[in-house]
């Protein structure tokens, strides 16, 4: 019998109904043996989901803001959940001890992985499953990297030793012994470990679309699902926006070559979307994948007469980065400019300062900044070696009147990435898609 590893996200769990139908999805088929559940998320799009609420009971306590009325939210539920499918486990005790350790001053770490914990042990309860802690069975080094040799061993001994399990997704047992969580939505990799640990033969992700779509559907109307996608274009697309499934997801299981599959929960019919090794042939040269984009971006763009014929200038100009501890995305350069394409999020208050030092340092003739930028990726192994690719893109966007200020395309050739102003963002992907797909 093959083993199957099936995560279910947020909204898949986000309340009595969903869990009826994640119920049905996992006694569908006997080899679904080990379940990896993320929190609760969002029944409705202006609900928060049980991750937030615990951030919340966190950033509560640092400020002396009692926690009761938040944690009885969180509380209220779970027990909706339990009541309504009739689960037989009783959960104050954990309520108990969790609010006592949140109110104490537990980390941010703990406080937030118990969203999946106790959903956890509820759907254990439930499916007549083993409950598998994931503070006992993964493990990050000191540099708060999972430590891959010990996790795989820890898994493989100790899940093989329950034919069917539930193991909460999201986080694990850091170095100094404490709590740890993966970055937001982070099951996605807790059940491509697991996936690793137990030799599955393929890993399930079951979510609230039918599989990666071309575009996001809140930006595209109705875009066509993603039949097959390689672990490298998935993790382009995911890096860049298309957050169906976190981009970090893919390493555990690409080593071992175990295929994903992205499904449904309301539609479990669906195909989805399988992603696999890069296949080899590509017999459909001239199309693309899919579009992702990321909005919050500065461009830094530095033009010196004779750079390209300059010893040393590169290395230069990213010490300027390394000194403020700013990491760039993009660096596409020409003759005689370089430009820098930076996240915001990583900038903080740094840019006057990094200009600064750039003129000083670099000695530019001219420097130029481009804050609100966007940056959309269009992925494609179809897209490699044939010519006239940039230039359908390029008459999509101008036909529009889109103005493209940075343009870097992939060694691989798999993926070309434009910089737009944010304004232009939604726009810019329509009109990319409509010129590769309609
Ligand atoms: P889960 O809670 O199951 O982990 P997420 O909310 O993390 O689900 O991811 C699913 C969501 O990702 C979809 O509802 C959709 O809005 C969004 N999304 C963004 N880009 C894409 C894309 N290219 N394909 C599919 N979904 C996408
Ligand atoms: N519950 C966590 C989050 O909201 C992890 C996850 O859903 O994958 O980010
Ligand atoms: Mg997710």
């Amino acid at each position: 019998m093959g083993i199957k590893v099936v995560k279910f996200g947020g909204t898949s769990l986000a309340d009595a109904n969903q869990i009826r139908k994640v119920q049905k999805i996992i006694c569908a088929d006997e080899e679904r043996c080990y379940v990896v559940p993320s929190a609760p998320g969002k029944r409705i799009a202006s609900e928060r989901k049980i991750t937030d609420l615990l951030y919340l009971c966190h950033a509560h306590v640092q400020q002396n803001v009692p926690i009761d009325e938040v944690f009885q939210i969180i509380i209220d539920r779970y027990l909706d959940i339990v009541r309504d499918r009739d689960v037989s486990i009783d959960l104050e005790p954990h309520f108990d001890d969790i609010k006592k350790k949140i109110s104490g001053g537990a980390s941010a770490d703990y406080t937030a992985s118990r969203g999946e914990f106790l959903i956890g042990l509820v759907l254990a309860a439930l499916l007549g499953y083993d409950f598998v802690d994931p503070f006992e069975i993964i493990f990050f080094n000191k540099y708060g990297k999972i430590d891959i040799e010990r996790t795989q061993a820890e898994t493989n001994r100790r899940l093989l030793k329950h034919r069917k399990a539930v193991i909460p997704g999201f986080y694990g047992c850091a170095h100094d012994g404490k709590i740890k969580t993966f970055p937001r939505g982070g099951s996605d990799i807790t059940g491509s470990i697991i996936a690793r640990g137990v030799h599955a033969d393929v890993y399930e992700n079951w979510t609230d679309v039918s599989g990666l779509l071309m575009a996001d559907p809140n930006v595209v109307d109705n875009p066509r699902p993603i039949n097959t996608i390689t672990y490298r274009e998935l993790r382009e697309l995911a890096y860049m926006g298309a957050n169906v499934i976190h981009d970090e997801t893919i390493f555990p299981v690409r080593e071992a070559g175990i295929p994903v599959k992205i499904k449904n929960t309301n539609r479990p019919d669906d195909p989805g979307t399988l992603i696999v090794r890069d296949t080899g042939t590509v017999t459909h040269t001239g199309t693309i994948t899919g579009i992702a984009g990321r909005k919050n971006f500065t461009i830094i763009v530095i033009e010196r007469a004779f750079l390209n014929t300059e010893i040393g200038y590169g290395r230069r100009l990213l010490s300027v980065l390394e000194v403020n501890g700013v990491s760039f995305e993009h660096m596409p350069s020409g003759i005689d400019t370089i430009s820098l394409v930076i996240a915001d999020s990583q900038l903080d208050n740094k840019l006057d300062k990094i200009i600064q030092e750039i003129k000083s340092e670099c000695m530019p003739d001219s420097t130029e900044v481009y804050p609100n930028m966007a940056l959309i990726a269009t992925v494609g192994r179809g897209m490699a070696f044939t010519p006239g690719i940039a230039a359908k893109l390029f008459d999509a966007l101008g036909e529009k009147n889109i103005n493209i200020r940075m343009i870097d395309q992939g060694s691989s050739e798999i993926n070309i990435i434009i910089g737009v102003e944010t304004d232009d963002f939604e726009l810019a992907i329509q009109a990319i898609y409509s010129a590769f797909v309609e």
